[in-house]
């Protein structure tokens, strides 16, 4: 019996894996089109200074060496572990193939990393790439995770993202085409959007053939566009209780296919202005089981196909 109402990340590694699958956050020492110039220098209004990657590994050590790092940190705890290759920080498709196919295939080459997953833009996903991670997927296991954030285009547009929402179906149609699973990046409390706008992308979600999605808090960091939002009052963090209803919305709404890959934020709390009360994660989480228990919510309840 599954041990939460809803596809968990960890029951799915463990039926894939058939042991403890921890992620390690790597640094490729990339960077992102929304910030070198090419679309813009400002990126997202909430990008950090780390690329919305800030517990990646420093960039400034090998592949090799980020990996063995990482392991280290989790070998107490879990000992027997296999392990994914996370491309986390900025944009991880864009750069030329040649170095990607390097980048990677050193990841893969580490004992006990069992697949590699990589975090990018829509707009990042080439022919040339789309070949790569195709070819890399006969040899491994394969994931591409993309920041959808919210199918509201007017809040596309005010958060920077940089594409419309036609580029995020396109990507989406082509990675499925190749047997490639996609994770959905979806932030829940972006400035301006309502209740109504948040299941809106759930639904939108729920159409395409996306394999899981990260339901993200949205966080205000320091030395970002959204911290001057929110000091001087032009943005208010969601509040605790709104955000676990909103959570319970979601998971109610969502397919009941769709695994779960994060249900909390994950600000880095030196530079976190708020919501403090994010980084109680366990109590969060813990929050939220009790909430989807006395609410009899399984996910998928209120999912219309
Ligand atoms: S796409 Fe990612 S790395 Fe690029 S500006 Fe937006 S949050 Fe930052």
């Amino acid at each position: 019996m599954a041990q939460y109402p809803y596809r968990s990340l960890n029951e799915y590694y463990r039926n894939l894996f058939g042991k403890k699958t921890a992620k390690i956050s790597l640094d490729g020492g990339f960077t992102c089109p929304n910030r070198d110039g090419t679309l813009s220098t400002g990126g997202c209004i909430f990008c950090s200074a780390g690329g919305s990657g800030d517990f990646a590994e420093d960039a400034s050590l090998s592949i090799t060496q980020q990996i063995k790092k990482g392991k280290a940190q989790t070998l107490k705890k879990w000992p027997n572990a296999c392990y994914i290759a996370y491309f986390q920080a900025f944009t991880n498709t864009y750069a030329s193939v040649d170095v990607l196919r390097a980048k990677y295939e050193e990841a893969l080459a580490q004992p006990e990393i069992s697949g590699i997953s990589i975090a990018t833009r829509s707009d990042c996903l080439d022919d040339d790439v789309l070949e790569l991670l195709k070819e890399l997927s006969f040899k491994t296991k394969v994931w591409v995770e993309l920041g959808l954030q919210t199918a509201n285009e007017d809040t596309a547009n005010f958060i920077r993202r940089g594409y419309p929402n036609s580029v995020f179906v396109e990507s989406v149609e082509k990675l499925h085409g190749i047997h490639i699973p996609v994770i959905a990046h979806v932030i829940l409390g972006l400035p301006g959007e309502t209740s109504e706008d948040m299941l809106n992308t759930i639904d939108f979600i729920n159409n395409l053939p996306i394999h899981g999605i990260k339901l993200q808090l949205m966080h205000v960091l320091a030395n970002t566009d959204l911290a001057n939002l929110y000091e001087t009052g032009n943005y208010t963090p969601l509040e605790k209780e709104v955000y676990l209803e909103m959570l319970c919305q979601c998971i109610s709404r969502l397919r009941p296919d769709i695994v779960i890959y994060r249900l909390t934020g994950d600000g880095d709390k030196n530079t976190l202005l708020a919501p403090l009360w994010s980084l109680q994660k366990r109590d969060v989480l813990n929050q939220l089981h009790h909430l989807l228990k006395e609410k009899k919510i399984q996910q998928g309840n209120s999912y219309c196909p």
